[in-house]
């Protein structure tokens, strides 16, 4: 009898993505997905236009790996003004698949086996898989509620410990956390004292609400050198299955990450880098009106949420919103489920898919619930009146 030969060990350690997860079952029964965050509007039209006469203009073919040249030099121009520097789109730049590859394409680039990289916690949960997969172990730095606040005393350690880098998500999904110009100062200072790197998410880097707002790692005094950025296209133009995504940093690192990248991927879909430019070219009134849009979504649905009596916090940045189940996880009916029961129960029963927040957390945490606000205005309006149902149970 055949025995089919043992899979890798690696692949032993981490789970299926629960985020995506959620959504798979949140298409099975129909519910309202405000689980995996991704629009339900369109993307700007005239990048729509674009992409239509792309079809027949090309280029078809592999692009150049690393990414299409007007792609990258369009990248240069508008992260060169977010960084407050310019960038070389020949040697500063990588395009990747999305921004998942481009994390995995830094953690490949920068890691050996056993290295250690600091993660805080809450973490987007791809950051645990990217570990194990380039073969680090993380350091855990709790992010503290309300405020999610950090002591950079254990980040001090974390390096003192030996580690070679520090992911951190500004703004933070899932908590919407973003970093102050100060706080990143401080952990940069330290990053420079103890020769590492900083390695950066920022891709809801236009999604940060007043009175808060965004600072690049990469543009702080001397941090230019030491900062990976990670970054896409997915959420500024609600493109996310485009799967755009670009990493920048110093050249020597790119050069480095050019390799992985290319044989990881060899290069995202050319078609739509050439439609892309035309989003990257936009003026600056597109990223404004975008926040606006953002912060009315932002503003409404939690509205919305002190109106059922929902407890929730009060995202910074990004489009998610962290629920507080407690007080269901109290009644007799759900005594003793994890979050992970309860979202299943709330696909099916109530209707709206939610992610657990146990994924993200590193600490034991199972009071939290993830949903996100990319949603039109009537969708919002539909995923209230069943949430409000919810609540009903719960009074
Ligand atoms: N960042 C999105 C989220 O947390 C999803 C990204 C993805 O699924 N690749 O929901």
């Amino acid at each position: 009898m055949n025995v089919m030969p043992k899979l890798s060990e690696r692949v032993g350690t981490f789970t299926d993505s629960v985020i995506r997860r959620m959504t798979r079952i949140s298409d099975e029964y129909g519910a309202i997905n405000l689980s995996q965050g991704f629009p339900d509007f369109d993307p700007p039209h005239e990048m729509l236009d674009a992409l239509a006469k792309v079809a027949y203009e090309g280029p078809h073919q592999y692009p150049i790996t690393f990414g299409a040249e007007n792609f990258r030099q369009a990248l240069a121009r508008k992260q060169g003004k977010a960084i407050g520097r310019a960038i070389d789109p020949e040697t500063e730049i990588v395009v990747t698949c999305g921004g998942t590859e481009a994390m995995m394409c830094v953690m490949m680039t920068i890691c050996n086996p056993g290295d250690k990289v600091m993660v805080f916690s809450p973490f987007y949960e791809n950051y645990g898989a990217d570990a194990i997969l380039s073969g680090a172990a993380p350091i855990y730095i709790p992010l503290v509620p309300p405020e999610y606040t950090f002591d950079l005393g254990l980040i001090e350690k974390g390096f003192q410990e030996g580690a070679k880098a520090i992911i951190i998500c500004n703004p933070s999904n899932p908590c919407g956390k973003v970093f102050s110009r100060e706080e990143l100062m401080q952990i940069g200072e330290l990053a420079l004292r103890y020769d590492a790197f900083v390695v950066t998410d920022e891709v809801y880097e236009h999604m940060v609400y007043a009175p808060y707002r965004h600072t690049c790692m990469a543009s702080l005094p001397g941090m230019y050198d030491h900062t990976i950025t990670c970054n896409s296209l997915s959420k500024t133009y609600s493109i996310t299955g485009w799967r755009l995504g670009y990493l920048i940093g110093p050249e020597e690192v790119i050069e480095a990450a050019k390799k992985v990248h290319d044989f990881l991927t060899v290069g995202a879909a050319a078609p739509l880098q050439e439609a892309a430019v035309t989003g990257l070219n936009f003026p600056d009134s597109y990223y404004e009106n975008l926040l606006k849009i953002y912060t009315e979504k932002r503003d409404y649905f939690l509205k919305g949420l002190d109106e059922i009596g929902l407890k929730h916090n009060v995202p910074q940045g990004t489009y998610f919103v962290l629920i507080d189940i407690q007080e269901f996880l109290d009644l007799p009916q759900f005594s003793g489920w994890t979050d992970m029961e309860f979202c299943e129960w709330m696909i099916r029963n109530i209707g709206v898919a939610a992610v657990p927040g146990s994924s993200f957390f590193k600490e034991e945490v199972n009071h939290l619930i993830r949903l996100h606000f990319a949603r039109k205005k009537e969708t919002i309006d539909e995923a209230l009146r069943r949430l409000a149902k919810m609540k009903e149970l719960a009074v």
